[in-house]
């Protein structure tokens, strides 16, 4: 890969170069600049707003991480890879990134979340075990799902820590030689055949490679990506319990369950007080990341609420904290990780459909591949744009290097 050097634009100005330029510096992007700076690459990250902060897909104090991956099988693999990635981040950062506390995975026995977590859980060999909601109560009595409800318990899921683990990527990143610009906005990029350049609101940089994982943003940024990666407003609750202590990471598996009013995830007080948790797609509003309503209405809250009284009773106490986030949500709910259809130097990590966070270590190991190798050893297949042909928008994309743009 070619070295760092400086040319001159087409107004005179110094134009610094890099081996790859990380547009965005969420959970994918700083781990991709870690990746790439570990490798020895000459690398530029830049972000809109600071690191870490709270306008896109990974605040909220706590995600949850669990290996028997109800979504689809293939993902258990990468999620092995991405477990023992967060704990070598741990080792660099000397900091506990990950806490086990064990999953749950529950619903109708002929629901996609419980027959898919037992699936994923056969065919991957994992250690798991399989109980009825009243088994599950006595085992864990902050949980009070319906008698009938089939739950399955897998001992080593858990939580991360994002806004922790994207600056331990950061850290990592720069003390092996990244350069990141925060509050600098990329408004234009494109590709040749032999380089690629953006645009920011502050200057203009040349790459060999481009890696763009802008999250809520990424259909602004790749208009391709229009219908394909489509942001939606969701809510998140901190309810104080009437019992903590049944609240607690010791006593308290992360979950993910399917009710009869949809499907809710939920996490052990951590930091804040309070039970966490969300419901998947919550009000089903497709937004602008840019106009979005960021306030937690009561409508917000009592849909959360509902939930906790009905199936955690001892936890759905006062809200203690209330936040909004954005999940950026592909067609199938599978992830996008491919290079550009057109543009074959530039990596795209989008879409990942409110369960992204957990991949965060191995997304940038395999962004780093597709940097270097143009292929990864990962299995990515169901993640190829190629899915969607005759899906989503096929606006061309800004394609001509700075010296023909003016
Ligand atoms: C409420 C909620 C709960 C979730 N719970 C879980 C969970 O429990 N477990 C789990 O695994 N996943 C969970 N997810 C999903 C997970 O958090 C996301 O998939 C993941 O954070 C996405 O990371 P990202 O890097 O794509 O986006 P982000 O972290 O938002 O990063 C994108 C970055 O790009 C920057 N950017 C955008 N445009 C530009 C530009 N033009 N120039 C410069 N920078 C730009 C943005 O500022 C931003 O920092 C949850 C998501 C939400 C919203």
């Amino acid at each position: 890969m070619a070295g760092w050097h400086r040319r001159e634009d087409p107004e005179g100005q110094l134009l610094t170069t890099y081996d790859v330029i990380v547009v965005g510096l969420g959970g994918m992007g700083s781990a991709t600049l870690y990746h790439l700076a570990r490798r020895g690459l000459r690398v530029l990250g830049l972000d809109r707003y600071d690191v870490p902060h709270e306008y896109g897909s990974s605040h909220g104090l706590t995600r949850i991480i669990r290996l028997a991956y109800w979504e689809h099988p293939t993902y258990v693999a990468l999620l092995r890879r991405s477990y023992q990635l967060w704990r070598k981040l741990e080792q660099d950062a000397g900091e506990q990134l990950l806490h086990i506390t064990g999953s749950i995975d529950a619903g109708p026995a002929d629901g996609p979340v419980f027959s898919g977590a037992l699936r994923s859980s056969e065919l991957h060999g994992l250690p798991h075990e399989v109980m009825t909601g009243d088994e599950l109560h006595r085992r864990f009595p902050g949980y009070r799902l319906p008698r009938g409800t089939q739950c399955l318990y897998q001992p080593e899921g858990g939580f991360l820590l994002p806004e922790r683990c994207n600056l331990a990527h950061l850290a990592g990143a720069k003390a092996a030689g990244a350069e990141a610009h925060t509050q600098e906005q990329v408004i234009e990029w494109g590709a040749t055949s032999g380089e690629c350049w953006v645009a920011t609101s502050k200057a203009s940089y040349q790459a060999n490679r481009l890696v763009l994982c802008a999250g809520a943003w990424a259909s602004k940024l790749i208009p391709e990506l229009t219908g394909l990666a489509q942001p939606e407003r969701q809510v998140l609750a901190w309810l104080e319990p009437s019992r903590p202590e049944l609240f607690t990471p010791e006593r308290f598996p992360v979950f993910y369950v399917e009710v009869e009013e949809g499907r809710f995830y939920g996490l052990p007080s951590f930091l804040v007080p309070g039970f966490k948790l969300g419901r998947y797609h919550h009000r089903g509003e497709q937004v602008d990341p840019d106009s979005m309503h960021r306030e937690v209405e009561p409508e917000d809250e009592e849909l959360l609420r509902g939930f906790a009284a009905r199936y955690f009773p001892d936890g759905a106490g006062p809200a203690l904290m209330t936040k909004t986030c954005l999940f950026t949500n592909s067609p199938d709910e599978h992830f996008i990780l491919d290079l550009h259809p057109e543009h074959p130097r530039v990596a795209i990590a989008a879409g990942f459909s409110g369960h992204g966070y957990k991949f965060c270590s191995v997304v940038g190991e395999i962004m780093a591949d597709l940097c270097q190798r143009s292929e990864t050893r990962h299995e990515i297949g169901l993640f190829r744009l190629g899915r969607f042909q005759g899906l989503g928008s096929r606006r061309a994309v800004p394609k001509s290097a700075p010296t023909e743009r003016k």
